[in-house]
């Protein structure tokens, strides 16, 4: 049977999913509604493009003739308002009611917005899209400082954009170190002085408690008592599932649209993936992970029976004139024991998580070739002896370990 497939959502979920039914079949009907004007894009790229290369053409993930060729169509500019599983239609913002016999929501996430005193005012922002970047550009030519709220990937990198054009730059981070859910003691020490040396003002275990500015922002406190000048904010706290639009169905949802492995829903015919969805307790966030998803979203759509199995997340930050990189779980606990290396000048450290044998996790700085090597051995989930690993030096453990997964 041909199915007539639509896709709420317009990103690369989508593109990924839409790729994977077109591989499948050359009949189906896929139809995309974006609630954004821009056919899919590389919104990882709008933080670290953020002061150059945002024209749409440079961003575009497919050329738009790309979906000509492969009869998808795109409606750009097109929210939808509302699911009705029963009739199986989705309903526009114009009240156009769109039939399906399968449905995909990969409408992603939104940032979530602090509860904070004055976070409405004029001259606050949040970057999730290629329009809020332009905004947050616009705004930010008659700026002189800037408060970042969040000491995340995302903030890190759009304070490493703005404080090279010569804006003042303060982060306020909640958490007692940068990075904090990628990143240790150490190494996140090691980045705030990188970026502290470029004249960025980092505060950490730092709750901005209210906003001021009567027409504009002008100033902020902390619960603490600490008074700045700023002009702008521009916060990054974790995000949201856009799930509102299955607010009227029955549609599981908790965080995230619960899905299984094979990206279904608990309502027949109806899939999710991506940043909206939620698998084993989790949304991931991550554009490889929805990638993967929409992937086997569009095949499963298909009858075809792929399973997601979550990759290990990588996190990569090159800023500041250093280069971090984590991977897998770096929380430490009782039964996690870890190998450390640090060299003499300190520019390159090393840290392997080992738990039950195995290779769980690592945070390496400076040195992307090694963190490569390690990442490969974290994926080939290799035996390890912990208890003659931690006589190794890094390099030993490399070779040692290298060896027994070729061998
Ligand atoms: C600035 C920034 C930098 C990032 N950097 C990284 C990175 O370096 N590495 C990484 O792994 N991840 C990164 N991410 C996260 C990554 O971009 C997301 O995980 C990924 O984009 C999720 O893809 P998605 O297709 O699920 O949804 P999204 O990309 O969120 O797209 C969903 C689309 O659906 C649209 N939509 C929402 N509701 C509706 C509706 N009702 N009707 C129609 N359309 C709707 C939205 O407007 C949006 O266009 C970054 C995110 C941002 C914002």
């Amino acid at each position: 049977m041909e199915e007539k497939v639509v896709i709420i959502g317009g990103s690369i979920a989508a593109i990924s999913a839409a790729k994977a039914i077109r591989e499948i079949s050359p009949h189906n009907e896929i139809i995309i509604f974006g609630e954004e004007k821009y056919y899919p894009y590389y919104r990882i790229k709008i933080s670290k493009g953020l002061l150059g290369n945002l024209e749409e053409d440079k961003l575009l993930i497919q050329k738009k003739q790309w979906y000509k060729d492969n009869n998808i169509q795109v409606h750009c500019d097109k929210k939808v308002t509302d699911v009705d599983p029963k009739s199986k239609e989705v309903v526009l913002a114009d009240g156009t009611r769109i039939s399906y016999t399968k449905l995909l929501l990969v409408n992603g996430a939104s940032n979530r917005m602090p509860l904070i005193e004055g976070i409405d005012k004029l001259g606050v922002f949040d970057l999730r899209t290629l329009d809020g970047a332009l905004r947050i550009l616009e705004y930010l030519e008659d700026v002189k400082t800037v408060l970042l709220i969040g000491g995340g990937v995302q903030n890190l990198e759009i304070a490493n954009v703005i404080s090279g054009c010569g804006k003042k730059v303060i982060i306020a981070e909640f958490a007692s170190r940068l990075m904090p859910r990628q990143l240790d003691e150490f190494a996140s020490d090691k980045l705030k002085q990188a970026i502290e040396d470029k004249g960025i003002e980092v505060m950490l275990d730092t709750q901005v408690q209210e906003i001021f500015g009567e027409e504009k922002v002008k100033r902020f406190t902390t619960q603490s008592g600490v008074q700045g000048a700023c002009d702008m904010v521009i916060y990054s706290t974790g995000i949201t599932p856009n799930v509102s639009v299955v607010q009227n169905t029955d549609l599981e949802v908790n965080n995230g649209i619960v899905v299984n492995n094979r990206m279904e829903t608990n309502i027949k015919d109806i899939f999710a993936a991506g940043d909206v969805s939620e698998f084993n307790g989790r949304v991931y966030g991550l554009w490889g992970t929805a990638m993967q998803q929409g992937k086997i979203a569009g095949a499963n759509i298909c009858n075809q029976d792929l399973i997601f199995e979550p990759s290990i997340p990588v996190t990569s930050l090159s800023a500041f004139g250093i280069s971090v990189f984590s991977m897998g779980d770096i929380e430490g606990g009782e039964d996690i024991d870890s190998l450390v290396e640090v060299s003499d000048d300190e520019q390159r450290y090393y840290k392997i998580f080992m738990q039950n044998n195995r290779i769980v996790g690592t945070i390496v700085l400076g040195d992307n070739k090694k963190f490569m090597v390690i990442k490969g051995l974290i994926e080939s989930k290799i035996d390890v002896d912990f208890n003659k690993s931690a006589k190794y030096s890094i390099d030993e453990f490399i070779k040692v370990i290298g060896n027994k997964k070729s061998s």
